[in-house]
C-alpha cells in the first residue's frame, strides 16, 4: 500500500461529467490499496474570469483581496468532487488550504509554502477516508488567504507530497507526459517513460510548459518522484525523479525550444575591468532576464559584448544600451528580435564526447547558421534565425534518433 498524491487540472474538471470521471479515477486507485490525497485546481477559465472580474470593479484591486477572490475557484471544486465521491460511496473530505494550515509567507499572489500541517491530515487517512484539498492557495501567520502564482496547484500537490512522505506526486493534466520535443513541431516526438529532474527542469524552462517550473524545483529539492499522466488517456505517463546511472546511458533526452528571444550586441567595448557589469546592470535595474551571454576575445583593447533577452524586453533593452553605450564610447549597437533558441538536453552528455559536434553538422547539413552558442553541463543550446526554427528542431531530432 502507498499513498498516492494525485493533482488534477482546471480542464480536467470543467463539467460535471469530467469531475465524475476525476470520482472515478480516485477510487480505481483506492481499489487498488493506496491512500489518496487529491489537489485539485479551479475549473478551466475560471480563475482568468474571476481576475477579469476583479479588474471591472478596481483599476487597482489590492493584492490581499485578489487572493481571496481568485482561492474561491477551488474551493468549488473540492466540494464538487468531494460530492461526487462520497455519492459513489468514497468517503471523502475537502479541505481549503487554510483548513490544513498551508502556511505561506504574506507575499500575496505569489506566496511560498512554509509549512504544513501532517497532523490532520495523517489522522483523516488513518481514517480510511480520501482527502481533497484545495491547490493553489495557503494562509499567512496574520490568517489572511494568500494564493502561490498563477499555475500554483502543482506545487500545492508537490509540497503536500513532501510533507507527507508520498510514494509518488501524480499531476493528471491534458497531455499524457512529457515528449521529446513539441510534437506540434514533431508529429513523430516520443513520450519519455522517465527523465530526472534537471532534465526536466531545462525542458520546462526552455518552454514545454508541462508542469510549473516551482513544482519540479520543489519536488527534486525533497526527492518527490513526479508523474505526469493525462486524465483522458489510460497510460503511464513520465515518471520525472532522481539522477539514476541507467539514465546516462541515453544520450539526449528532448530538445527544448524558445521562439520569443532577441539579442544585442555592442561592438567596440573597450576591454577593461567593470564593463560587463555597466553594461548589464542598468539591464538588471531594468527587470530584464537575460538569456545568454557571449564576449569574444579582445583585440586592440576592445571587445564584443552579447546578449540575449526575451522579445518583449527588446525594445526597453535597446533603448537602455543606447543610453549607456555613449558612456562606454561604444562603437556601434546591433540587434536582432527574430532569433530562436533550440537546446538539446540530456543528462547523458556528461558522459559522452561528440553530442556538439553531431549537433552542429547536423544543422551545417542543412544550412542553418548558428548565431550563438552556449553550453552546460547537460545542455547545448543554439541561437539560430527564427525562420529555422521548426526546421532546426526537426533534422536534430532525427539526428538524434527520437523518434517512435
Ligand atoms: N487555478 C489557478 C490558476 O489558474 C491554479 C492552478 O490552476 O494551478 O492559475
Ligand atoms: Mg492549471
Amino acid at each position: 500500500m502507498a499513498l498516492i498524491v494525485q493533482k488534477y487540472g482546471g480542464t480536467s474538471l470543467g463539467t460535471p461529467e469530467r469531475i465524475i470521471a476525476v470520482a472515478e479515477k480516485v477510487m480505481a486507485t483506492r481499489a487498488k490499496g493506496h491512500d489518496v490525497i487529491v489537489v485539485v485546481s479551479a475549473m478551466s477559465g475560471e480563475t482568468n474570469r474571476l481576475s477579469a472580474f476583479a479588474h471591472k470593479v478596481s483599476n487597482t484591486p489590492k493584492e490581499r483581496e485578489l487572493d481571496v477572490l481568485l482561492s474561491t475557484g477551488e474551493q468549488v471544486t473540492i466540494s464538487l468532487l468531494s460530492m461526487a465521491l462520497e455519492d459513489r460511496g468514497c468517503p471523502a473530505r475537502s479541505y481549503t488550504g487554510a483548513q490544513v494550515h498551508i502556511l505561506t509567507n504574506s507575499a500575496h499572489t505569489k506566496a511560498r509554502i512554509l509549512e504544513i500541517d501532517d497532523q490532520h491530515l495523517h489522522t483523516d487517512l488513518a481514517q480510511g477516508l480520501v482527502l481533497v484539498i484545495a491547490g493553489f492557495q495557503g494562509i499567512d501567520v496574520h490568517k489572511n488567504i494568500t494564493t502561490l502564482g498563477r499555475g500554483g496547484s502543482d506545487t500545492t500537490a508537490v509540497a503536500l507530497a513532501a510533507a507527507l512522505k508520498a510514494d509518488e506526486c501524480q499531476i493528471y493534466t491534458d497531455v499524457d507526459g512529457v515528449y521529446t520535443t513539441d510534437p506540434r513541431v514533431v508529429p513523430t516526438a516520443r513520450r519519455l517513460d522517465k527523465i530526472c529532474f534537471e532534465e526536466m527542469l531545462e525542458m520546462a524552462s526552455l518552454g514545454s510548459k508541462v508542469l510549473q517550473i516551482r513544482a519540479v524545483e520543489f519536488a527534486s529539492k525533497y526527492n518527490v518522484p513526479l508523474r505526469v499522466l493525462s486524465s483522458f488517456k489510460e497510460g503511464k505517463g513520465t515518471l520525472i525523479a532522481a539522477e539514476e546511472p541507467m539514465m546516462e546511458k541515453v544520450l539526449i533526452s528532448g530538445i527544448a525550444f524558445n521562439r520569443d528571444e532577441a539579442k544585442l550586441t555592442l561592438l567596440g567595448v573597450p576591454d577593461q575591468p567593470g564593463i560587463a557589469y555597466q553594461i548589464l546592470g542598468h539591464i538588471a535595474d531594468a527587470n530584464i532576464e537575460v538569456d545568454m551571454i557571449i564576449q569574444n576575445i579582445g583585440a586592440d583593447d576592445l571587445t564584443d559584448f552579447t546578449f540575449t533577452v526575451h522579445r518583449n524586453d527588446y525594445k526597453k533593452a535597446l533603448d537602455i544600451l543606447h543610453h549607456t553605450a555613449t558612456d562606454l564610447g561604444v562603437r556601434e549597437i546591433r540587434g536582432n528580435d527574430r532569433i530562436a533558441k533550440i537546446s538539446l538536453v540530456g543528462v547523458g552528455m556528461r558522459s559522452h564526447a561528440g553530442v556538439a559536434s553531431t549537433m552542429f553538422k547536423a544543422l551545417a547539413d542543412d544550412g542553418i547558421n548558428i548565431l550563438m552558442i552556449s553550453t552546460s553541463e547537460i545542455k547545448i543550446s543554439v541561437v539560430v534565425d527564427e525562420k529555422y526554427l521548426e526546421l532546426g528542431v526537426r533534422i536534430l531530432h532525427a539526428a538524434f534518433n527520437l523518434e517512435e
